[in-house]
């Protein structure tokens, strides 16, 4: 089954993840969080608390996994242009250093 999803934050492919997508699911790529507002159809900066599902209650940080009812991952949560020239060289170091310390 092809999902055609893709981490929110660096774009590896997460087709060998089944859904739903657990709350403890991590990028192996990045170590980037999945379960995760930035990773959901109902996230949109554009709307109040950036978020489209109005009952779902508000989740602050949107990059930490969250426990939303709601939550549903979108293919198009990978948006290459999005990342600022900072974002990207963290992301990279991330990317090398991620998750050893
Ligand atoms: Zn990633």
């Amino acid at each position: 089954m092809d999902h055609g999803l893709k981490c929110w934050k660096c774009g590896a492919s997460l087709a060998e993840y089944t859904l739903p997508i657990r709350r403890i699911e991590e990028c192996r790529s990045c170590r980037a969080e999945l379960h995760v507002c930035r990773m959901c159809e109902f996230h949109d900066v554009s709307v109040a608390k950036h978020c489209r599902e109005t009952i779902a209650e508000e989740v602050k940080d949107k990059q930490r996994a969250n426990f939303c009812d709601y939550f549903r991952p979108t293919p198009s949560a990978w948006q290459p242009g999005d990342l600022s020239a900072a974002d990207r060289a963290r992301a990279d170091l991330e990317a090398l250093f991620g998750g050893r310390k």
